[in-house]
């Protein structure tokens, strides 16, 4: 397949997510981090962003709750290029109601080739990457081909 290169600025859109059990994970993350953060633009699930903007004083886009599709529309905005950049702690340990939707996420995020931590020690390598105040080329595969693929159209007569 061919590729394409799309680049990401130096100030990023970056969805944060944690499922109940790990938000008070992403809070000391996030707290930690907040000189970085607040330089970017910060998208986050509802509950995960209420907590964020109490607790860093930062403006937070908040979407709707992960369960009710803010996975979703996380989602949606990865494929529609406005997100750059997800850190999802999502709980290994519990069965979430929404698990499609976190399936369908993770799965977004590889297919257009989003850097995504999913745990502190991915997210603190990562955002300790000079690559975060860059402007940063994006490797995406041409989805051209698979736009104009040959499909069998029904015959029409019968
Ligand atoms: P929440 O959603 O931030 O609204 O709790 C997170 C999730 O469970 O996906």
């Amino acid at each position: 397949m061919e590729h394409k290169i799309l680049a990401l600025g130096q100030q990023k859109r970056i969805a944060l997510i944690a499922h109940d059990h790990k938000k008070q994970d992403l809070l000391e993350w996030a707290k930690y981090n907040r000189p970085v953060l607040s330089q970017h633009i910060v998208l986050a699930t509802g509950t995960t962003g209420k907590l964020i903007e109490e607790a860093l004083g930062i403006e937070v886009i908040k979407l709707q709750s992960g369960p009710l599709g803010g996975d979703q529309q996380i989602g949606a905005k990865i494929s529609e290029g406005e997100i750059d950049f997800v850190v999802f702690f999502w709980d290994p340990l519990s069965s979430q109601p929404h698990d499609p939707d976190v399936k369908a996420l993770l799965r977004l995020a590889v297919v257009w080739n989003i850097p995504m931590a999913c745990n502190r020690a991915s997210a603190d390598f990562m955002f300790s990457s000079h690559l975060m105040n860059e402007e940063y080329a994006r490797i995406l595969p041409d989805f051209t081909a698979y736009h104009d693929r040959f499909i069998n159209k029904p015959d029409q007569d019968s």
